[in-house]
């Protein structure tokens, strides 16, 4: 084995381990509550039109509801 094919080697393994290592990115996992949206986001209430925060919608069958009078009405 020529020392040529030894720095190609450490070289294939460097770029194998930055590769590896940029998949968890810093604070992409903060926010991984909701695949897209953060509870800040503004939802519409299906039942009166009202738009809500996430944080205070109530999810019902995939659809968001200001509060429990929409969501049972
Ligand atoms: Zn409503």
């Amino acid at each position: 084995m020529s020392p040529q094919w030894i720095v190609i080697g450490v070289l294939i393994a460097l770029v194998y381990f930055i590769f590896i290592k940029k998949k968890p990115l810093p604070g992409e996992n903060q926010k991984r509550k909701n695949d897209k949206l953060n509870e800040d986001d503004m939802v519409e209430c299906k039942k009166c039109g009202t738009y809500i925060t996430l944080n205070e919608a109530l999810l019902k069958e995939g659809q968001y509801f200001c509060s429990d009078e929409c969501l049972n009405a």
